[in-house]
């Protein structure tokens, strides 16, 4: 079977197609950046523990270190031996806590031998030297032992995890200054149409701005990679080929437009001319439903269609999982949330629909309703909305009230 014939995917299908592909990349070549711009970067290299965590068994709360067993009955008087406040050198502080004695701790602080417990200040009335217990406590209680969280030479993150506020903490406590992470990953953009025209370029009345490279850079930049946008290429096959050859020198390749139906949407004749390979030319869905996905000279493409609100969608839909693989990502499987629907939809089965909405509501009650749109081209309406509202294909009216599936933007 000729494979560039028209191949028009249910969305499930089309998402394992490009899920399919993303799993057998392999990452490209890394740099080592500083701790702090590591952030949003993906982690080259696997990070392990440097020493337990904790290092030693440290106290939770700010009281007394105590033996449960001498505080099992209570009102009970202890011995103050000292004191152990966070950080203090371990010669200038008691080391050990023998029958009926204590030791007052700070949270943060290593726990003396002996003591298994931590009884809170607040539970403690002081006198001098000497303590009573008002409280009874299980042995073990407001200690953190030692190598409880992880224990030296752990895996603590592996290569793939973006950088985000844990990671840098984790990084940060093993005592890393400079992180190994992948290249940023290029991105090239190449809106088409000869209707469209640049942001600050006089306006004729039948153009259209270029919104779809700015949508998709940020879309891009959002991600973690960096965006390398091209001149808006005209419908015309010289023109186009030539911007996607300039295009093809990126990571991947995007594309915004001319991949409908009509007489001028040359895109995927221009691909098929340069040798492309292509996976799927559509897939039951709306809005995007002219998706192109495929390969040509060793780098993967998107023919994201041109109307505004499609090319966003398409972009978290199908573009995303193959970026953040290149980037070097763990994959991560697209979830659905679920909040409860408060107006009836109705619209016509065989397309899966996401459509723009509004989620509301307050803690665990989520509310959705559509947003109320015009159809691809209105992206006044997904500006306005903040999730998109997941119809399955079978479903011709769903009623006020249903839990729905929504995909958070
Ligand atoms: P196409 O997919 O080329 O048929 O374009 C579909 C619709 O999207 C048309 O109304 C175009 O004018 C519009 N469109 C295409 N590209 C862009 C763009 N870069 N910025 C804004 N609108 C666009
Ligand atoms: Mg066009």
């Amino acid at each position: 079977m000729d494979s560039n014939l028209p191949k028009i995917l249910g969305f499930e299908d089309a998402r394992a197609v490009v899920e399919d592909h993303a799993a057998k990349l392999r990452p490209h070549d890394t740099e080592q950046v500083e701790l702090l711009q590591a952030v949003g970067r993906v982690l080259a290299e696997p990070i392990y523990a440097d020493r337990d965590f904790p290092p030693f068994p440290r106290a939770a709360r700010d009281g007394f270190a105590v033996r449960a067993a001498d505080v099992a009955r209570v009102p009970a008087q202890l011995n103050v031996i000292g004191e152990i406040k966070a950080g203090a050198a371990p010669n200038q502080v008691p080391t050990m806590v023998a029958d009926g004695e204590a030791v007052a701790i700070m949270t943060g602080a290593p726990a003396p031998a002996g003591a298994d417990a931590i009884v809170m200040v607040e539970y403690t009335r002081r006198e001098g030297n000497r303590i009573e217990i008002l409280r009874s406590i299980a042995a073990g209680n407001n200690i953190v032992p030692q190598g409880s969280e992880a224990q030296r030479g752990d895996l603590l993150i592996s290569a793939g995890k973006r950088f985000d506020e844990a990671a840098i903490a984790i990084a940060a406590s093993v005592g890393r200054t400079r992180l190994k992470v992948y290249r940023r990953t290029k991105v090239a953009i190449l809106a088409t149409g000869d209707e469209i025209v640049g942001v600050d370029e006089q306006l004729g009345p039948t153009q259209i701005r270029n919104s779809n490279t700015y949508s998709l850079s940020a879309q891009v930049m959002q991600a973690g990679a960096e965006p390398v946008p091209l001149p808006v290429a005209r419908d015309e096959v010289a023109h186009l080929r030539t911007l996607i050859e300039a295009g093809l020198e990126s990571d991947l390749l995007l594309l915004a437009g001319g991949v409908s139906m009509g007489e001028y949407d040359l895109v995927e004749q221009v691909l098929a001319q340069l040798g492309a390979k292509f996976f799927f030319t559509g897939a039951q869905i709306q809005p995007g439903r002219p998706i192109v996905f495929g390969r040509v000279r060793d780098k993967y493409f998107f023919g994201l269609p041109g109307n505004p609100v499609s090319t966003m969608v398409t972009f978290e839909l199908f573009v995303r999982p193959l970026l953040e693989a290149l980037m070097g990502l763990n994959a991560q499987k697209l979830i659905f949330l679920h909040a409860k629907l408060t107006k009836d939809i109705r619209t016509k089965t065989g397309l899966m629909r996401f459509l723009p909405a509004i989620l509301s509501g307050e803690f665990e009650r989520a509310e959705v309703e559509l947003a109320g749109w015009h159809g691809s081209g209105d992206i006044a309406t997904v500006a306005r909305a903040n999730c998109y509202l997941v119809v399955p294909p079978d479903r011709e009216h769903i009623p006020a009230g249903e839990w729905v599936p929504v995909l958070l933007r």
